[in-house]
């Protein structure tokens, strides 16, 4: 396994819509093992393809927060919402492009997923509270969507300008 570098926003690759993967192949499992290593180092809860510049449908995630609970990694290829509670539920969300930013986002509380597994196995579960913003979050990034699009032009175009003055430091300390 190894960790790959996170994509920074504002990056074209984060804004395209990513394509279906056609059966899960060693490469591919090779790829989510690498990006939920990636996550953990981050530390985030949550990794869309995307961010490592592959533009497939593959998502990686573990909400388990508590101190000392037993991790549950999850690795979702093509995954799609099938329904959505009309309850929402509002969370404070943050994102690994989009480093030490955080604005609360509103979702629906609870939604239905189906997607294939590691062994290409065909999965449906209905996920809630963390799990459930973070899936939609993750599949968001698929759709070339990410949290601050949810967010007032103002304020999104306000995070966007850091981002762009964080990268720039960022590529100077590497020059
Ligand atoms: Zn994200």
């Amino acid at each position: 396994m190894s960790i790959r570098p996170i994509l920074i926003h504002p990056d074209p690759r984060l804004k395209k819509a990513c394509a279906p993967v056609e059966g899960v192949s060693d490469d591919l499992r090779k790829l989510a093992e690498d990006m939920l290593e990636t996550m953990y180092d981050a530390p985030g809860i949550g990794l869309a393809a995307p961010q490592v510049g592959v533009l497939q449908r593959l998502i990686v995630m573990d909400c388990v927060k508590e101190e000392g609970a037993d991790p549950q990694p999850m690795v979702l290829f093509n995954p799609k919402v099938q329904w959505t509670s009309e309850a929402l539920n509002t969370y404070e969300e943050g994102c690994l492009s989009i480093p030490e930013q955080y604005a609360e986002v509103e979702r629906p509380a609870e939604v239905t997923v189906t997607w294939l597994d590691m062994h290409g196995a065909a999965c449906e579960a209905k996920f809630d509270k963390l799990w459930a913003t973070c899936v939609q979050h993750e599949i968001d990034h698929l759709d070339g969507k990410l949290f601050i699009d949810y967010l007032k032009p103002l304020k999104r175009q306000l995070i966007t300008r850091k981002m762009v003055k964080l990268k720039r430091e960022r590529a100077r300390e590497k020059a």
